[in-house]
């Protein structure tokens, strides 16, 4: 604490990232980053990228970017907002759309970063329980409220929530802006962009840190109807004129276009998944059903953060959050083969 700090500042809890050590050898299980590499060609197009012209400033609207996804997902520009990562998109969302008189909601296991959002920018907010077995209950978000935002798949649990009772909430909250954070949907999600042509009120989060592997150039969008963007342009030009490089943006146009990267990667990533759960089970375990690429597994007879520890020092990491309800859980990032194979090895010895 200094004098020297604003009172917004002093009153701030910020959001702590997953651990990045600097150690070499490691198998890092604890960020949910994707164990195979970028698109070839997003490279080589960052690469083509570095040079003279990065002396100009790039497109401050990202045009090329914005087209890219609009074709993607068959919409148009007009309904596609870019940013620096998804995080800094939904610091504008959460301004921008969800800043009311009324709280906003979400579940009480989620991301994180939410209520570190709501108290940059003084945001009300309720947290909503998850029932028993870590669903998201769509009766529950029908009472008043000044929007509504979680992740589907939801991060930690992975646990996927169906189309149907998306419509449900949307449809209960016609005067609310539902945010969907489909930051996990490549690996075995229901896409809710489709239900933006008939329901003014839906936004959708994506990133490319995780499905396209490229959590290291940050770039993230948000797509809606127009009037949902043009706040967050709103908000964009009255803080970053330029918050997307002119590397990200090559890079992340030529990702889009690597269709084949993209499909072989992901499926790589889910048939891993599978074997992990399996084997996980047969420890022992109970896993969370999961569509994303990490799963939520916690063990009856076996401490959790004991666990983590005992992984730590056979150099493998995996991210345990002391909360409640969910204090008893390891959340396991989907690696390759090998890296679960070694996953499992430990485990078995550490268990004994
Ligand atoms: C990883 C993650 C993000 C952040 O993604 P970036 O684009 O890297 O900022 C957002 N939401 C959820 C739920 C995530 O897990």
């Amino acid at each position: 604490m200094s004098r020297f700090w604003s009172d917004v500042v002093k009153g701030l809890t910020p959001y702590v990232p997953g651990e990045q050590p600097k150690l070499a050898n490691l198998i890092k299980l604890n960020t949910n980053e994707n164990p195979y590499g970028p698109s070839p060609r997003a490279l080589e197009a960052i690469r083509a990228a570095a040079d003279e012209s990065l002396k100009l400033y790039p497109d401050p609207n990202a045009d090329a970017l914005k087209r890219a996804v609009a074709g993607l997902h068959g919409l148009t520009p007009q309904q596609v907002f870019v940013g620096n990562g998804s995080d800094e998109v939904l610091a504008h969302v959460f301004l921008g759309l969800l800043k009311h008189e009324r709280p906003v909601l979400f579940p009480d296991i989620s991301y994180s970063f939410y209520p570190v959002y709501c108290g940059l920018y003084q945001i009300d907010y309720e947290t909503v329980a998850l029932d028993d077995d870590f669903s998201i209950r769509g009766s529950d978000y029908a009472r008043p409220n000044g929007g509504i935002v979680f992740p589907n798949p939801n991060a930690p649990t992975g646990r996927m929530l169906s189309l149907d009772e998306i419509g449900d909430i949307l449809r209960a909250n016609p005067d609310s802006v539902v945010v969907i954070d489909e930051a996990y949907v490549d690996f075995g999600g229901e896409s809710a962009i489709p239900l933006i042509a008939d329901h003014p009120n839906l936004l959708v989060v994506h990133t490319f840190s995780k499905s396209r592997s490229l959590a290291g150039l940050r770039v993230g969008f948000a797509v809606g109807q127009p009037e949902l963007i043009e706040a967050l342009e709103r908000v964009k030009n009255s803080f970053n004129s330029y918050p997307l490089d002119r590397l990200a943006i090559a890079g992340a146009v030529a990702a889009i276009e690597d269709r084949e990267h993209f499909e072989t990667t992901r499926r790589a990533v889910i048939a891993t998944r599978e074997t992990l759960v399996a084997d996980l089970s047969a420890l022992g375990f109970e896993v969370i059903p999961s569509a994303a690429n990490f799963v939520f597994a916690r063990h009856p007879l076996h401490d959790a953060e004991k666990s983590a520890l005992a992984l730590r020092q056979r150099s493998i990491i995996v991210r345990h959050f002391k909360a409640p309800r969910i204090d008893q859980f390891l959340r396991i990032t989907v690696g390759t083969d090998a890296q679960c194979e070694a996953l499992i090895a430990a485990l078995t010895e550490i268990l004994g």
